[in-house]
C-alpha cells in the first residue's frame, strides 16, 4: 500500500459541512465544488498516487463516463455512517476506468475491488505511519508480506494487490527504470541526481509505484553511496 500523510481537510469541503452539521445529511447531498476540492486536497496528500496501488491518479472519465478515481471510504461508509465525512477516513483510489472497462473477471483493484469489505480486527490504515514498511516488493513486481502480518496480507487480498496486471506493471517499471539508472550512472551522473529524477516525473510529479522504485532502487543507491 501507498498511503498517506493526513493534513486538514478542503476549505470548501469544511465549510460546507458546517454549514449543514444540523442537518443528517447523505455522501450524495455533497455538492461537487466540495468533492472536488476534498479529492485534490485527498490526493496531495497521497503525493498524487492510488493509496493502495500506487499508481498515478488521473482525473478524467474514460469513453464510458466512468471515473479514473473516487473517493474511497476506508471504512465503509454503510456501516460506518458516522464517519462518513470524516477527513481521517477518506482517501482517493483508482477508479473504475483504471481497470479497463472496469468489469472484467479479476482486473479489478483497489476502492473497486474492495467494495465495502472490511473487517475491523485485521487491517492496515492508510495514514499509520508503518503502512508502506509493511509491504515489500519483488523484481518480479510481487507484493511480499511478513509471513506473521496477517492484516498486511488480508489487505492484499482485499485490494487484490498482486492482480496479474497490476504484478506485470511494477515488474515493467522496475525493469526499465534499473536499465535508465545503470545508463546514467555509466554516464557519470551522481546517485543523488538519479534518485530524484527516479522518484519523480520530468512534469515534477511523482513517479507510478515510487515506494516500490524507493525499496528496490534508491534504497540499494544510498547504501551504495554510505560504503
Ligand atoms: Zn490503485
Amino acid at each position: 500500500m501507498y498511503g498517506s500523510t493526513k493534513k486538514t481537510p478542503a476549505p470548501e469541503f469544511s465549510e460546507w459541512l458546517l454549514e449543514n452539521k444540523h442537518l443528517s445529511v447523505a455522501w450524495c447531498s455533497l455538492p461537487g465544488t466540495a468533492k472536488r476540492a476534498e479529492l485534490h486536497a485527498l490526493a496531495e496528500e497521497q503525493d498524487g498516487l492510488c493509496v493502495y496501488c500506487g499508481r498515478r491518479l488521473e482525473y478524467n472519465s474514460d469513453e464510458h463516463g466512468q471515473p479514473r478515481n473516487h473517493i474511497e471510504h476506508f471504512r465503509p461508509r454503510t456501516d460506518y455512517p458516522d464517519q462518513a465525512f470524516s477527513h481521517s477516513n477518506l482517501f482517493v483510489s483508482c477508479g473504475p476506468a483504471s481497470e479497463g472497462d472496469g468489469s472484467s473477471i479479476g482486473m479489478a483493484t483497489c476502492g473497486v475491488h474492495k467494495a465495502d469489505d472490511f473487517d475491523e480486527d485485521l487491517f492496515v490504515y492508510p495514514s499509520r505511519e508503518d503502512c508502506q514498511g509493511r509491504f515489500s516488493f519483488s523484481v518480479s513486481g510481487d507484493i511480499l508480506t511478513g509471513t506473521e502480518d496477517y492484516a498486511a496480507r488480508k489487505m492484499v487480498d482485499i485490494l487484490n494487490l498482486n492482480a496479474k496486471h497490476l504484478v506485470k506493471a511494477r515488474e515493467s517499471q522496475f525493469l526499465l527504470l534499473t536499465l535508465e539508472i545503470q545508463r546514467q550512472l555509466n554516464n557519470g551522473y551522481s546517485s543523488e541526481t538519479l534518485i530524484r529524477m527516479l522518484l519523480g516525473r520530468q512534469d515534477g510529479q511523482t513517479a507510478d509505484f515510487a515506494h516500490m522504485l524507493e525499496q528496490l532502487i534508491a534504497g540499494p543507491l544510498r547504501a551504495v553511496d554510505e560504503v
